[in-house]
């Protein structure tokens, strides 16, 4: 069957996390339905393009955000309701949606039964409460381990746990007792990053204010040994740079975002790829959006990506992978010039240990050179 994955964007938050760089905003709830309609549109300006992407129908849908979880029941039923007119869900598709924790109550998941919802991903981020009121996030430690509960005994057992090293007031030990304790909790996924101090961001603020401190490298770097070990011990795959499930569990949406397979995205400020060279953007503003939808326009803006940028893209998303770059492929699409560019720039971490070459002819980080993994990349790239 073919791959064709369906972005959903749910721009709305409760409050804003200090941290926080992407597109959400803090409108009051009568936006949902406003919004949801709009979506509704633009889900049937899109579905001839889908048809063409993949006749087969949706392999994934992500309904990612924002806050998803903060949608009314009304506006959840009737998103879905919007999706099976529109589009076909193939009959394994993942259907993953992202979820506070503090959202993820009785009701919700009793509501969740009505939906292709199969997958459930949850923004955690510390199990540390302290640390929670330091970024501002609404829910509590005890709400995250209580919505686990809940949806392992509604019978959902694919969730995934994102958390965040390299907090302020973070120390290796904690950030230890966070991993241990989500695996504890059978969460077959984990998705973990280095916190970033993103311009405009309150936090990239209270850091030249002096309020806050980076954390140093070396424990960031810590931080992410640990992490790796946990997960191995736990029977885990590394299979991305942040990523990490038990077989069978990897996110199939996001996997797709990585072997550049075709993508549709609705809503503001969402994306999608054709899976060839074009790449589309929609306006990232809640408002602009649903204006431009209800007078029939896409809010949206097209690039076409050179041979250049797509051969960066291949390199980057590839090496981030526990799959790798295949040279093979390298040859075939981009032609034998760049494949040989790209085995000469490995040389030098070939010979380091940083890069592996496997006999099928991919370029896989070795453990060390997930360390330096941005510089090993940004050599191989054009
Ligand atoms: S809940 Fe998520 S999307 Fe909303 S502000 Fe916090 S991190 Fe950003």
């Amino acid at each position: 069957m073919t791959s064709l994955g369906l972005y959903i964007h749910i721009p709305f938050c409760r409050s804003r996390c200090i941290y926080c760089d992407f597109y959400s905003t803090t409108l009051p709830e009568t936006w949902q339905m406003r919004y949801v309609e709009a979506l509704r549109r633009e889900m049937e300006m899109v579905q001839s393009r889908a048809m063409r992407l993949s006749a087969d129908g949706l392999s994934t849908l992500y309904i990612g955000g924002g806050t998803p979880s903060l949608l009314s029941p009304h506006a959840l039923r009737l998103l879905f309701e919007f999706v099976e007119r529109n589009f076909t869900l193939q009959p394994q598709a993942e259907v993953t949606i992202e979820a506070n924790p503090d959202d993820v109550t009785a009701e919700w998941v009793s509501r969740l039964r009505d939906t292709p919802v199969n997958r459930i991903s949850m923004g955690v981020q510390s199990l540390d409460d302290d640390i929670l009121r330091t970024l501002r996030r609404r829910h509590t430690a005890g709400q995250a381990r209580q919505a686990v509960g809940l949806l392992h005994r509604a019978g959902y057992t694919n969730l995934s746990m994102d958390l965040i090293y390299g907090l302020p007031g973070q120390t290796r030990a904690q950030f230890g007792a966070d991993v241990r304790e989500v695996l504890s909790m059978g969460v077959p996924h984990l998705s973990a990053y280095a916190l970033q101090f993103e311009e405009g961001t309150p936090l990239a603020e209270m850091k030249r204010q002096g309020t806050v401190d980076e954390a140093d490298e070396e424990l960031s770097l810590s931080c992410y040994l640990q992490l790796l070990d946990l997960t191995q011990e736990a029977g885990l795959e590394h299979y991305e740079i942040s990523n990490f499930a038990r077989p069978g569990f990897h996110s199939r949406h996001n996997s797709s975002y990585w072997t550049g397979a075709p993508y549709l995205g609705l809503g503001a400020g969402a994306h999608s790829y054709d899976g060839e060279r074009t790449r589309s953007f929609n306006c990232a503003d809640v408002r602009a959006y649903v204006e431009a939808i209800n007078q029939g326009r896409l809010p949206s803006e097209a690039e076409v990506l050179s041979e250049k940028e797509r051969y960066d893209e291949r390199v980057m998303l590839s090496l981030r992978t526990s799959q790798g770059l295949s040279l093979t492929a390298i040859g075939r699409d981009f032609g034998p010039a760049m494949r040989r560019h790209c085995e000469c720039m490995a040389q030098p971490h070939l010979h380091a240990g940083r890069l592996q070459k496997k006999p099928d002819e991919t370029l896989c980080l070795t453990r060390q050179g997930l360390f330096v993994s941005d510089d090993i990349i940004s050599d191989l790239m054009a």
